[in-house]
Protein backbone atom coordinates (compact mmCIF):
# COMPACT_ATOMS: atom_id res chain seq x y z
CA UNK A 1 0.00 0.00 0.00
CA UNK A 2 1.38 3.59 -0.76
CA UNK A 3 0.50 6.13 1.69
CA UNK A 4 1.84 9.96 1.19
CA UNK A 5 2.37 12.44 4.27
CA UNK A 6 1.42 15.78 3.04
CA UNK A 7 1.53 19.27 4.48
CA UNK A 8 -1.79 21.36 4.99
CA UNK A 9 -0.30 24.73 5.07
CA UNK A 10 2.84 26.72 4.41
CA UNK A 11 5.07 23.58 5.25
CA UNK A 12 6.99 22.87 9.19
CA UNK A 13 3.73 21.26 9.82
CA UNK A 14 6.08 18.33 11.76
CA UNK A 15 6.13 16.04 8.74
CA UNK A 16 9.12 15.32 9.22
CA UNK A 17 8.06 13.19 12.32
CA UNK A 18 4.87 12.04 11.01
CA UNK A 19 6.68 10.50 8.47
CA UNK A 20 9.95 8.49 10.65
CA UNK A 21 6.95 7.32 12.68
CA UNK A 22 5.19 5.70 9.87
CA UNK A 23 8.98 4.06 8.51
CA UNK A 24 8.62 1.85 11.15
CA UNK A 25 5.94 -0.32 9.44
CA UNK A 26 7.15 0.66 6.15
CA UNK A 27 9.45 -0.73 3.34
CA UNK A 28 10.33 2.28 1.21
CA UNK A 29 10.18 6.20 1.61
CA UNK A 30 10.40 8.19 -1.22
CA UNK A 31 10.48 12.03 -1.75
CA UNK A 32 8.92 13.32 -4.45
CA UNK A 33 9.42 16.70 -4.43
CA UNK A 34 11.37 19.93 -3.78
CA UNK A 35 14.98 20.21 -2.79
CA UNK A 36 17.38 20.76 -0.47
CA UNK A 37 15.67 24.64 0.14
CA UNK A 38 13.27 22.99 3.18
CA UNK A 39 14.28 20.86 5.70
CA UNK A 40 12.62 18.37 8.71
CA UNK A 41 13.54 18.21 11.77
CA UNK A 42 13.79 14.76 13.50
CA UNK A 43 14.41 13.49 17.04
CA UNK A 44 15.36 9.80 17.65
CA UNK A 45 17.53 7.73 19.34
CA UNK A 46 20.74 8.44 17.49
CA UNK A 47 20.10 12.38 18.17
CA UNK A 48 18.18 15.41 16.77
CA UNK A 49 18.73 15.58 12.83
CA UNK A 50 17.79 18.46 9.95
CA UNK A 51 17.10 16.48 6.82
CA UNK A 52 17.04 18.40 3.75
CA UNK A 53 17.60 15.88 0.91
CA UNK A 54 17.61 12.21 2.67
CA UNK A 55 13.72 10.90 3.41
CA UNK A 56 13.00 10.70 7.24
CA UNK A 57 12.63 6.99 6.90
CA UNK A 58 16.74 6.97 6.50
CA UNK A 59 17.24 5.96 10.57
CA UNK A 60 15.49 2.35 10.21
CA UNK A 61 18.36 -0.53 9.24
CA UNK A 62 14.77 -2.20 7.17
CA UNK A 63 14.10 1.18 4.63
CA UNK A 64 15.07 1.80 1.44
CA UNK A 65 15.12 5.40 0.71
CA UNK A 66 14.47 6.71 -2.72
CA UNK A 67 14.80 10.11 -3.96
CA UNK A 68 12.53 10.43 -6.96
CA UNK A 69 12.62 11.50 -10.04
CA UNK A 70 10.73 14.78 -8.85
CA UNK A 71 13.28 15.99 -6.71
CA UNK A 72 15.66 18.90 -7.46
CA UNK A 73 18.57 16.44 -6.69
CA UNK A 74 21.42 18.42 -5.16
CA UNK A 75 24.49 15.55 -5.33
CA UNK A 76 26.82 17.72 -3.20
CA UNK A 77 24.11 18.28 -0.35
CA UNK A 78 22.74 14.74 -0.67
CA UNK A 79 26.04 12.97 -0.32
CA UNK A 80 27.52 15.35 3.05
CA UNK A 81 23.90 14.35 4.51
CA UNK A 82 24.41 10.45 4.30
CA UNK A 83 28.07 11.03 5.52
CA UNK A 84 26.93 13.58 8.36
CA UNK A 85 24.48 10.84 9.64
CA UNK A 86 27.23 8.07 8.84
CA UNK A 87 29.05 9.90 11.31
CA UNK A 88 26.87 9.96 13.92
CA UNK A 89 26.47 6.68 14.14
CA UNK A 90 23.68 5.93 11.66
CA UNK A 91 23.59 2.74 10.10
CA UNK A 92 24.88 3.55 6.63
CA UNK A 93 21.17 3.35 4.66
CA UNK A 94 20.14 1.81 1.61
CA UNK A 95 19.32 4.91 -1.26
CA UNK A 96 18.24 4.53 -4.73
CA UNK A 97 18.11 7.81 -6.56
CA UNK A 98 16.36 8.08 -9.67
CA UNK A 99 17.94 7.93 -12.81
CA UNK A 100 15.33 10.62 -14.42
CA UNK A 101 15.66 12.73 -11.74
CA UNK A 102 17.58 15.99 -12.88
CA UNK A 103 20.22 17.84 -11.12
CA UNK A 104 20.71 20.64 -9.72
CA UNK A 105 23.36 22.70 -10.65
CA UNK A 106 26.41 25.44 -8.90
CA UNK A 107 25.13 28.06 -11.57
CA UNK A 108 21.40 27.06 -10.52
CA UNK A 109 22.10 28.41 -6.86
CA UNK A 110 23.94 31.57 -8.43
CA UNK A 111 21.10 32.52 -10.67
CA UNK A 112 18.75 32.31 -7.60
CA UNK A 113 21.34 34.51 -5.50
CA UNK A 114 21.55 36.72 -8.82
CA UNK A 115 18.10 37.28 -9.38
CA UNK A 116 16.87 37.90 -5.53
CA UNK A 117 19.56 40.84 -6.00
CA UNK A 118 18.14 42.23 -8.91
CA UNK A 119 14.56 41.63 -7.46
CA UNK A 120 15.90 43.97 -4.46
CA UNK A 121 12.72 44.89 -2.10
CA UNK A 122 10.94 42.87 -4.21
CA UNK A 123 12.63 39.54 -3.75
CA UNK A 124 10.23 35.77 -2.66
CA UNK A 125 12.57 35.37 -0.15
CA UNK A 126 14.17 32.46 -1.34
CA UNK A 127 16.50 30.57 0.29
CA UNK A 128 18.61 30.15 -2.69
CA UNK A 129 19.22 26.66 -2.66
CA UNK A 130 18.79 27.21 -7.15
CA UNK A 131 15.47 25.41 -6.40
CA UNK A 132 13.01 27.77 -9.03
CA UNK A 133 16.22 28.20 -11.73
CA UNK A 134 16.48 24.08 -11.43
CA UNK A 135 12.74 23.83 -12.13
CA UNK A 136 12.33 26.66 -14.62
CA UNK A 137 15.32 24.89 -16.17
CA UNK A 138 13.46 21.37 -16.28
CA UNK A 139 10.39 22.66 -17.85
CA UNK A 140 12.77 24.64 -20.25
CA UNK A 141 14.02 21.47 -21.18
CA UNK A 142 17.54 22.93 -20.28
CA UNK A 143 18.30 20.30 -17.63
CA UNK A 144 20.33 17.84 -17.06
CA UNK A 145 19.34 14.79 -16.00
CA UNK A 146 21.39 12.10 -14.01
CA UNK A 147 20.62 9.74 -16.65
CA UNK A 148 22.59 11.82 -19.11
CA UNK A 149 25.94 11.75 -16.71
CA UNK A 150 26.67 8.47 -18.53
CA UNK A 151 26.37 9.49 -21.88
CA UNK A 152 29.71 11.34 -22.12
CA UNK A 153 29.46 12.51 -25.63
CA UNK A 154 25.87 14.05 -25.18
CA UNK A 155 27.50 15.48 -21.82
CA UNK A 156 29.83 17.23 -23.84
CA UNK A 157 28.02 18.97 -26.54
CA UNK A 158 25.07 20.08 -24.23
CA UNK A 159 27.79 21.80 -21.40
CA UNK A 160 28.77 24.36 -24.58
CA UNK A 161 25.10 24.95 -25.71
CA UNK A 162 23.76 25.52 -21.91
CA UNK A 163 27.03 27.75 -21.26
CA UNK A 164 26.22 29.85 -24.06
CA UNK A 165 22.35 30.31 -23.16
CA UNK A 166 23.73 31.45 -19.91
CA UNK A 167 25.82 33.18 -20.77
CA UNK A 168 24.18 35.58 -22.47
CA UNK A 169 21.94 36.00 -18.99
CA UNK A 170 25.07 36.16 -16.77
CA UNK A 171 26.79 38.95 -18.77
CA UNK A 172 23.62 41.12 -19.81
CA UNK A 173 21.29 40.79 -17.42
CA UNK A 174 23.14 39.86 -13.75
CA UNK A 175 26.91 41.68 -15.14
CA UNK A 176 28.20 38.47 -13.54
CA UNK A 177 31.15 35.89 -14.23
CA UNK A 178 30.60 33.66 -17.41
CA UNK A 179 30.29 29.69 -17.53
CA UNK A 180 33.57 28.14 -18.66
CA UNK A 181 31.82 24.94 -20.51
CA UNK A 182 35.18 22.99 -19.54
CA UNK A 183 34.80 23.73 -16.25
CA UNK A 184 31.20 22.76 -16.32
CA UNK A 185 31.73 19.43 -18.11
CA UNK A 186 34.53 18.19 -14.79
CA UNK A 187 31.17 19.57 -12.52
CA UNK A 188 29.23 17.33 -14.18
CA UNK A 189 31.88 14.24 -14.28
CA UNK A 190 32.40 14.94 -10.58
CA UNK A 191 28.58 14.68 -9.64
CA UNK A 192 28.60 11.01 -11.68
CA UNK A 193 31.48 9.99 -9.38
CA UNK A 194 29.03 10.53 -6.45
CA UNK A 195 25.74 9.33 -7.62
CA UNK A 196 26.74 6.76 -9.24
CA UNK A 197 26.25 3.64 -6.79
CA UNK A 198 22.93 5.01 -6.25
CA UNK A 199 21.39 4.99 -9.31
CA UNK A 200 18.19 3.31 -10.14
CA UNK A 201 15.45 3.02 -12.20
CA UNK A 202 13.16 4.00 -9.36
CA UNK A 203 9.57 3.73 -10.87
CA UNK A 204 10.47 0.19 -11.78
CA UNK A 205 11.91 -0.80 -8.49
CA UNK A 206 8.75 0.21 -7.02
CA UNK A 207 6.44 -1.25 -9.62
CA UNK A 208 8.30 -4.58 -8.19
CA UNK A 209 7.89 -3.41 -4.69
CA UNK A 210 4.00 -2.64 -5.08
CA UNK A 211 3.49 -6.46 -6.55
CA UNK A 212 5.28 -7.78 -4.12
CA UNK A 213 2.96 -5.90 -1.74
CA UNK A 214 5.39 -3.29 0.16
CA UNK A 215 4.34 -0.59 2.56
CA UNK A 216 5.63 2.83 0.68
CA UNK A 217 5.65 6.17 2.32
CA UNK A 218 5.53 9.10 0.11
CA UNK A 219 7.41 12.23 1.80
CA UNK A 220 6.03 15.57 0.44
CA UNK A 221 7.89 18.75 1.29
CA UNK A 222 6.71 22.21 2.45
CA UNK A 223 2.70 22.53 2.31
CA UNK A 224 -0.77 23.19 0.17
CA UNK A 225 -0.33 26.56 0.09
CA UNK A 226 3.04 26.35 -1.16
CA UNK A 227 1.69 24.79 -4.56
CA UNK A 228 2.56 26.12 -7.52
CA UNK A 229 -1.26 25.74 -9.02
CA UNK A 230 -3.49 25.67 -5.56
CA UNK A 231 -0.92 27.94 -3.23
CA UNK A 232 -0.40 31.51 -2.60
CA UNK A 233 1.02 32.02 -6.31
CA UNK A 234 3.60 33.61 -7.09
CA UNK A 235 4.65 33.32 -3.03
CA UNK A 236 5.15 29.35 -3.59
CA UNK A 237 7.79 26.87 -4.80
CA UNK A 238 8.48 25.29 -7.68
CA UNK A 239 7.66 22.26 -7.53
CA UNK A 240 3.73 20.84 -6.63
CA UNK A 241 3.46 20.08 -2.60
CA UNK A 242 0.73 18.03 -3.39
CA UNK A 243 -0.53 14.06 -2.71
CA UNK A 244 -0.94 13.57 -6.31
CA UNK A 245 2.20 15.41 -7.55
CA UNK A 246 3.04 11.76 -5.26
CA UNK A 247 2.31 9.83 -8.41
CA UNK A 248 4.13 11.49 -11.00
CA UNK A 249 7.03 12.23 -8.70
CA UNK A 250 7.91 9.19 -7.65
CA UNK A 251 6.69 7.10 -10.85
CA UNK A 252 3.58 4.80 -9.93
CA UNK A 253 -0.26 4.68 -10.42
CA UNK A 254 -1.99 7.83 -9.19
CA UNK A 255 -4.46 4.78 -7.77
CA UNK A 256 -1.95 3.13 -5.65
CA UNK A 257 -1.71 6.14 -3.02
CA UNK A 258 -4.12 4.30 -0.82
CA UNK A 259 -3.98 7.20 2.15
CA UNK A 260 -3.15 10.60 2.52
CA UNK A 261 -1.66 11.51 5.95
CA UNK A 262 -2.62 15.30 5.71
CA UNK A 263 -0.52 17.23 8.26
CA UNK A 264 -1.84 20.49 10.15
CA UNK A 265 0.19 22.20 13.56
CA UNK A 266 -2.18 23.28 15.70
CA UNK A 267 -1.18 26.93 15.19
CA UNK A 268 0.45 28.65 11.67
CA UNK A 269 3.83 29.85 11.07
CA UNK A 270 5.31 30.60 7.81
CA UNK A 271 8.81 30.69 5.92
CA UNK A 272 9.01 33.46 3.45
CA UNK A 273 6.54 36.28 1.51
CA UNK A 274 2.97 36.26 1.12
CA UNK A 275 0.02 36.86 3.15
CA UNK A 276 -0.40 35.23 5.89
CA UNK A 277 -3.84 36.38 7.32
CA UNK A 278 -3.66 35.25 11.12
CA UNK A 279 -0.09 36.24 11.59
CA UNK A 280 0.15 37.85 14.79
CA UNK A 281 3.40 39.98 15.58
CA UNK A 282 5.40 41.77 18.62
CA UNK A 283 5.61 39.57 22.27
CA UNK A 284 2.42 37.33 21.23
CA UNK A 285 4.46 36.25 18.58
CA UNK A 286 7.75 35.79 19.64
CA UNK A 287 6.39 33.77 22.82
CA UNK A 288 4.76 31.37 20.13
CA UNK A 289 7.73 31.44 18.26
CA UNK A 290 9.88 30.93 21.08
CA UNK A 291 7.82 28.19 23.00
CA UNK A 292 7.02 26.26 19.21
CA UNK A 293 8.24 23.23 17.46
CA UNK A 294 11.10 21.95 19.12
CA UNK A 295 13.45 24.53 20.65
CA UNK A 296 11.73 27.55 18.76
CA UNK A 297 10.22 28.02 15.18
CA UNK A 298 13.72 28.57 13.08
CA UNK A 299 13.91 27.15 9.95
CA UNK A 300 15.67 23.84 9.60
CA UNK A 301 17.46 24.88 6.64
CA UNK A 302 18.01 28.92 7.07
CA UNK A 303 17.99 29.55 10.73
CA UNK A 304 15.28 32.40 9.38
CA UNK A 305 12.02 32.82 12.38
CA UNK A 306 9.41 31.82 11.05
CA UNK A 307 6.56 34.12 10.83
CA UNK A 308 3.69 33.12 13.80
CA UNK A 309 -0.04 32.88 13.40
CA UNK A 310 -2.95 31.02 15.37
CA UNK A 311 -4.03 28.15 13.49
CA UNK A 312 -6.05 29.26 9.95
CA UNK A 313 -9.27 26.91 9.75
CA UNK A 314 -9.88 28.29 6.24
CA UNK A 315 -6.62 27.86 5.15
CA UNK A 316 -5.87 24.40 6.69
CA UNK A 317 -9.83 23.12 5.23
CA UNK A 318 -8.10 24.27 1.39
CA UNK A 319 -5.20 22.54 2.39
CA UNK A 320 -6.82 19.79 3.20
CA UNK A 321 -9.51 19.74 0.86
CA UNK A 322 -6.61 19.66 -2.51
CA UNK A 323 -4.37 17.51 -0.72
CA UNK A 324 -7.45 14.85 -0.80
CA UNK A 325 -6.98 14.55 2.79
CA UNK A 326 -7.84 10.58 4.39
CA UNK A 327 -6.38 11.44 7.26
CA UNK A 328 -5.47 14.45 9.72
CA UNK A 329 -2.38 14.32 11.80
CA UNK A 330 -2.41 17.28 14.35
CA UNK A 331 0.84 18.21 15.10
CA UNK A 332 2.46 20.44 18.36
CA UNK A 333 -0.71 20.99 20.14
CA UNK A 334 1.69 20.45 23.12
CA UNK A 335 3.47 23.88 22.63
CA UNK A 336 -0.21 25.42 23.11
CA UNK A 337 -0.43 24.41 26.99
CA UNK A 338 0.62 27.76 28.22
CA UNK A 339 -2.26 29.65 26.92
CA UNK A 340 -5.41 31.09 28.89
CA UNK A 341 -7.86 31.18 25.82
CA UNK A 342 -6.23 29.81 22.28
CA UNK A 343 -7.46 32.06 19.62
CA UNK A 344 -8.16 30.36 16.12
CA UNK A 345 -9.07 32.04 12.90
CA UNK A 346 -12.55 30.89 11.56
CA UNK A 347 -13.05 32.91 8.54
CA UNK A 348 -11.59 35.75 6.69
CA UNK A 349 -13.91 38.95 6.04
CA UNK A 350 -12.71 40.44 2.60
CA UNK A 351 -14.23 43.73 1.20
CA UNK A 352 -16.65 43.67 4.23
CA UNK A 353 -18.06 39.82 3.83
CA UNK A 354 -17.13 36.80 5.93
CA UNK A 355 -16.13 33.41 4.02
CA UNK A 356 -14.85 30.29 4.81
CA UNK A 357 -13.24 29.27 1.12
CA UNK A 358 -9.73 30.10 0.58
CA UNK A 359 -9.41 32.91 -2.18
CA UNK A 360 -7.07 33.45 -4.81
CA UNK A 361 -3.82 35.68 -3.70
CA UNK A 362 -5.19 39.05 -4.53
CA UNK A 363 -8.36 38.58 -2.72
CA UNK A 364 -6.35 36.82 0.21
CA UNK A 365 -4.21 40.09 0.41
CA UNK A 366 -6.89 41.63 1.46
CA UNK A 367 -8.57 39.50 4.14
CA UNK A 368 -8.90 40.48 7.93
CA UNK A 369 -8.94 37.03 10.29
CA UNK A 370 -12.48 36.70 11.95
CA UNK A 371 -11.01 34.95 15.35
CA UNK A 372 -12.96 32.84 17.58
CA UNK A 373 -11.37 32.26 21.14
CA UNK A 374 -11.48 28.77 22.97
CA UNK A 375 -10.48 28.58 26.63
CA UNK A 376 -7.06 26.73 27.03
CA UNK A 377 -5.82 23.99 29.29
CA UNK A 378 -3.10 25.41 31.59
CA UNK A 379 -1.13 22.03 31.52
CA UNK A 380 1.42 19.51 29.58
CA UNK A 381 0.14 17.35 27.71
CA UNK A 382 3.28 15.96 26.83
CA UNK A 383 3.30 11.81 27.62
CA UNK A 384 -0.23 11.29 27.10
CA UNK A 385 -1.31 8.27 25.76
CA UNK A 386 -4.70 7.99 25.11
CA UNK A 387 -7.12 10.66 23.79
CA UNK A 388 -9.19 10.30 26.99
CA UNK A 389 -6.82 11.48 29.29
CA UNK A 390 -6.50 14.78 27.49
CA UNK A 391 -7.55 17.81 29.28
CA UNK A 392 -11.58 18.75 28.09
CA UNK A 393 -10.54 21.66 27.07
CA UNK A 394 -7.92 20.38 24.84
CA UNK A 395 -10.19 17.77 23.38
CA UNK A 396 -12.29 20.41 22.69
CA UNK A 397 -9.98 22.26 20.72
CA UNK A 398 -8.94 19.35 18.82
CA UNK A 399 -12.85 18.46 17.89
CA UNK A 400 -13.83 22.10 17.18
CA UNK A 401 -10.90 22.33 14.29
CA UNK A 402 -11.98 19.04 12.74
CA UNK A 403 -15.58 20.15 12.66
CA UNK A 404 -14.73 23.33 11.16
CA UNK A 405 -11.55 21.67 8.09
CA UNK A 406 -14.14 18.80 7.75
CA UNK A 407 -11.74 16.00 7.66
CA UNK A 408 -11.34 13.20 10.84
CA UNK A 409 -7.96 14.13 13.39
CA UNK A 410 -6.62 10.28 13.42
CA UNK A 411 -3.79 11.39 15.22
CA UNK A 412 -2.68 13.84 17.17
CA UNK A 413 1.67 14.41 18.24
CA UNK A 414 2.18 15.79 21.44
CA UNK A 415 5.66 15.97 21.39
CA UNK A 416 9.01 16.36 19.13
CA UNK A 417 9.48 12.13 19.29
CA UNK A 418 8.30 9.12 17.89
CA UNK A 419 6.26 7.92 20.59
CA UNK A 420 4.88 11.03 21.24
CA UNK A 421 1.70 10.33 19.39
CA UNK A 422 -2.36 9.38 20.45
CA UNK A 423 -3.94 7.62 18.08
CA UNK A 424 -8.53 8.31 17.72
CA UNK A 425 -9.82 5.77 16.36
P1 LIG B 1 8.38 19.43 8.53
O1 LIG B 1 9.20 20.16 7.54
O2 LIG B 1 6.91 19.44 8.20
O3 LIG B 1 8.87 18.07 8.83
O4 LIG B 1 8.46 20.25 9.90
P2 LIG B 1 9.77 20.77 10.68
O5 LIG B 1 10.66 19.65 10.97
O6 LIG B 1 10.33 21.97 10.04
O7 LIG B 1 9.08 21.37 12.00
C1 LIG B 1 8.52 20.62 12.93
C2 LIG B 1 9.23 20.90 14.24
O8 LIG B 1 8.36 20.57 15.26
C3 LIG B 1 10.45 20.04 14.46
O9 LIG B 1 11.37 20.73 15.25
C4 LIG B 1 9.90 18.82 15.19
O10 LIG B 1 10.85 18.18 15.99
C5 LIG B 1 8.85 19.47 16.01
N1 LIG B 1 7.67 18.67 16.28
C6 LIG B 1 6.99 17.83 15.46
N2 LIG B 1 5.90 17.37 16.08
C7 LIG B 1 5.88 17.95 17.31
C8 LIG B 1 4.97 17.91 18.43
O11 LIG B 1 3.93 17.27 18.39
N3 LIG B 1 5.31 18.67 19.51
C9 LIG B 1 6.42 19.44 19.58
N4 LIG B 1 6.67 20.14 20.67
N5 LIG B 1 7.28 19.52 18.54
C10 LIG B 1 7.01 18.78 17.44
Amino acid sequence: MVRAVVGANWGDEGKGKITDMLAEKADIIVRFQGGANAGHTIINDYGKFALHTLPSGVFYGHTTSIIGNGVALDIPVLCKEIQSIVDRGVPAPKILVSDRAQIVMSYHKNFDAYEEERLGGKSFGSTKSGIAPFYSDKYAKVGFQVSELFDEELLKEKVVRIAAQKNVLLSHLYHKPEINPDELYEELLEYKKMIEPYVCDTSLYLYQALKEGKEILLEGQLGTLKDPDHGIYPMVTSSSTLAAYGAIGAGIPPYEIKKVITVCKAYSSAVGAGAFVSEIFGEEADELRRRGGDGGEFGATTGRPRRMGWFDCVASKYGCRMQGATDVAFTVLDVLGYLDEIPVCVGYEIDGEVTTDFPVTHMLEKAKPVLKKLPGWKCDIKGIKTYEELPENCRKYIEFVEEQIGYPITMVSNGPGRDDIIYRV
